[in-house]
């Protein structure tokens, strides 16, 4: 989608620091890291928000989870325990407007709602 960050990352015109991708799914290390290991999963395909996933765009939910365990096995952290979190819309805290799951780990995680 024209103007998408996110869309610019997964066309490549746009660099990150690629942590993982498959067919369907991209994750990349967030620009400004909130936790030691703070890695961004994101579908290929444009869509909004988490509101916005139909019943034919399911598989990407699917594919993002699959990918949240590849990512969290690289870094380490499939056992030792890590967060996936999506924000949803101004008041879930979403700021970039293409769907994505945030990665965290790397510290003991305090209790959610901030
Ligand atoms: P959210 O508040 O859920 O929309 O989170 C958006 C996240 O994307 C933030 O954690 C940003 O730091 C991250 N972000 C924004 N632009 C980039 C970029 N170009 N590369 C990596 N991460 C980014
Ligand atoms: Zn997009």
């Amino acid at each position: 989608m024209d103007g998408c960050i996110f869309c610019k990352i997964a066309a490549g015109e746009i660099p990150c620091r690629k942590v993982y991708e498959d067919e369907r799914v991209l994750a990349f290390e967030d620009i400004h890291p909130m936790a030691p290991i703070h890695v961004i999963i994101i579908p290929k395909g444009h869509v909004a928000t988490l509101m916005d996933v139909g019943a034919d765009r399911m598989a990407d939910l699917q594919a993002m989870m699959a990918a949240a365990q590849e990512v969290a096995r690289l870094k380490g952290v499939d056992q030792r325990g890590f967060r996936v979190v999506i924000n949803c819309n101004p008041e879930g805290g979403q700021v970039v407007f293409h769907l994505h799951m945030h990665l965290l780990g790397g510290l003991k995680l305090k209790d959610a709602l901030a």
